[in-house]
């Protein structure tokens, strides 16, 4: 549970992390300085030497000779020593008592007597010593080995007191640091987990809800104001779908009454033959009537679900327009309509015949269907990047409210003057899906003197457009 937090997983990074720069970073600061120091005390060390070196005086028997006397009031008394030592190792010189013993390191003493100038640190911790030996030459003989040394305390000292300021400082940054990083994660992280409680409370029945939390423009704010977006768009989606599901029940209810009411009419008393045949000749129209609505509804729940494939072939046009007309050609004479086809030029389109075809004679049996008299004008016009399909008619026209509505699904102008021959409603809502899935769209121009369906297809179909939504 612990490790599932975001806020601590961040605090832990964050302190390891941290942790592994003080280290760095005092571990830098400690041996640079110790170098530093070093080389500074060993700098001293030589200078001390080639001015001890002009001390020298020369004995009677020729050998060399210091004679230092020590101040005891001097404050750097302990600080140094000087000795001076024949080839031999044995002392000429040792001012080295008021520091403490220092032993004599034969090994340097040799080194130096070869030509070399070790510096060697001797002793520990309060009486450590740095110790440079040079050898002392006359009329190019080694007639010594002068040793300079000086006392470490003071550079342990200071090196001990920064590593007491790092030991401590590092730590309570690192304590401080980590408590500010818990806080910055739990002020940053606060609104998911009021996300998260917020959207425990949304459930499938209530979608009204919002977060609508007050977050500026960042990671967080856009995340809660996608998440506020994402349920507003479930919410149109489940009333569209309650909607479609009450509107198609409504339609599929009226075909049974009528069916319902004619048969408890029939039954109510024996009847001559010819009644019942009137009868069932009112049912079918009625069960005719249901078929082609439950049609419609299954091809939009299947589009709904992208269940319906668009298949992708050369679909020539004139052909498309003149079957069209061919099937509507019966319904428009017995209504004294005349049907006429505008050819504009050959063209052909990528798409589904089966489903342009549809389309088109969608758009024209609702043409034949609403007006009364006059012409209904089938015809397409091909474009370079686009083929447009058209239906004209010299009907009573769509009045301006519903133009966009009517491509709705159970939507229907119900004004009187339409409601014997209307549908369900449905018709063009499945063409504008038609048109939709070939990528291309439907439009509407309507005046009182006729109304003119457009749909333009263009040339090369979007594959990804089956899935568009009526
Ligand atoms: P329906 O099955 O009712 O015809 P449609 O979706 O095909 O359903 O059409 C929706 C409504 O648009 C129709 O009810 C009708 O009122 C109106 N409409 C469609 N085409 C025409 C047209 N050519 N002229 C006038 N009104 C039309």
């Amino acid at each position: 549970m612990f490790f599932r937090s975001i806020r601590l997983r961040l605090a832990l990074w964050y302190f390891a992390i941290l942790a592994v720069i003080l280290i760095l970073f005092s571990g830098g600061i400690y041996f640079t300085l110790r170098r530093a120091l070093n080389s500074s005390l060993d700098d001293s060390l030589r200078t001390r030497a080639t001015l001890i070196q002009g001390l020298l005086d020369n004995g009677p028997e020729g050998q060399p000779t210091l004679d230092l006397t020590t101040n005891p009031r001097d404050p750097n008394q302990g600080q140094y020593f000087e000795r001076l030592l024949d080839p031999t190792g044995a002392v000429l010189f040792d001012s080295s008592a008021a520091f403490g013993k220092v032993p004599i390191d034969m090994t340097a003493v040799r080194q130096a007597l070869q030509g070399g100038e070790p510096i060697q640190t001797v002793g520990n911790g309060e009486v450590q010593a740095r110790i440079l030996s040079r050898r002392i030459e006359q009329n190019g003989r080694v007639v010594a080995v002068l040793q300079v040394g000086q006392s470490m305390s003071e550079l342990n000292g200071t090196l001990n007191n920064l590593l007491l300021v790092l030991a401590i400082g590092a730590p309570l940054a690192l304590v401080f640091a980590s408590f500010g990083g818990w806080w910055l994660s739990t002020r940053a992280l606060a609104p998911i987990d009021r996300v998260t409680k917020m959207a425990q409370e949304i459930t499938g029945q209530d979608l009204s809800r919002r977060l609508n939390l007050d977050l500026p423009n960042d990671e967080v704010g856009r995340l809660a104001r996608t998440f506020d977006e994402m349920i507003a768009r479930l919410d149109a989606m489940f009333k569209r779908q309650r909607q479609f599901t009450a509107d198609a029940s409504h339609e599929l209810r009226t075909p049974l009454t009528a069916i319902k009411g004619q048969i408890d009419v029939a039954l109510q008393r024996p009847r001559e033959a010819g009644d019942y045949r009137q009868v069932l000749a009112g049912v079918n129209e009625q069960v005719d009537r249901m078929t082609r609505l439950v049609g419609g509804l299954l091809m939009l729940a299947r589009s709904d679900a992208g269940a319906l494939p668009v298949e992708r072939q050369p679909v020539a046009l004139r052909e498309l327009v003149d079957s069209v007309a061919e099937q509507v050609e019966p319904l428009a004479q017995a209504k004294g309509l005349t049907i006429t086809v505008s050819p504009g030029g050959p063209s052909t389109v990528i798409g589904d015949e089966d489903l342009l075809l549809q389309l088109m004679l969608n758009l024209a049996d609702n043409a034949v269907k609403y007006t009364d008299r006059g012409t209904v004008t089938l015809g397409w016009q091909a474009r370079p990047d686009a083929a447009e399909l058209f239906v004209r008619d010299t009907g009573p026209g769509i009045p301006e409210a519903h133009r966009e509505r009517i491509f709705e699904r159970f939507h229907r102008i119900d004004d009187g003057r339409t409601r014997e021959q209307a549908g369900a409603g449905l018709g063009l809502a499945i063409c504008r899906w038609i048109a939709e899935a070939h990528g291309g769209r439907i439009r509407v121009e309507s005046s009182p003197a006729g109304s003119a369906f457009h749909v333009t297809l263009p040339n090369r179909s979007r594959a990804d457009a089956t899935r568009v939504r009526v």
